[in-house]
């Protein structure tokens, strides 16, 4: 991968499903987008709906801590929330699935400094930034 040679070598974070198939295209996707070599990944079975219920408050502790880790010994320059096609423990639609990505993302944005972006992995396995303005 010789595109790898013009990153620079620093950190950015994604708080990832656990599904083998989204990983190696959102890990190559946050390569580029935040030019970072290396995604420290944080993965629970779903994610959006974990943050966006706010239910389970010993998940999101765990989930805060390892993003404070990534944050503060790596220095990461940005993070990342995910949803995707076909999730396991998230099965509804694409259209609720974004708004517990919105959720997700206000609530990461309103707890950290860092730049948060939204990703999408649709049925192709491709990756999308959503915006939501
Ligand atoms: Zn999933």
């Amino acid at each position: 991968m010789p595109y790898l040679n013009a990153m620079e070598k620093k950190f950015c974070t994604v708080i990832n499903c656990i599904d083998g198939r989204i990983q190696i295209p959102v890990i190559e996707y946050l390569q580029q987008r935040f030019n970072a070599l290396y995604v420290d990944s944080i993965t629970v079975p779903a994610p959006n709906l974990i943050l966006a219920e706010q239910k389970d408050k010993l998940v999101i502790e765990q989930i805060m801590d390892r993003i404070s880790i990534s944050i503060d010994i790596h220095n990461s320059v940005g993070m990342s929330i995910v949803a995707h096609h076909d999730c396991a423990r998230n099965p509804s639609p694409r259209v609720q699935q974004l708004i517990h990505l919105e959720k997700s993302l206000n609530f990461l944005t309103s707890r950290f400094e860092l730049p948060v972006i939204a990703l999408w992995v649709d049925e192709n396995w491709q990756v999308h930034e959503i915006n939501f303005n």
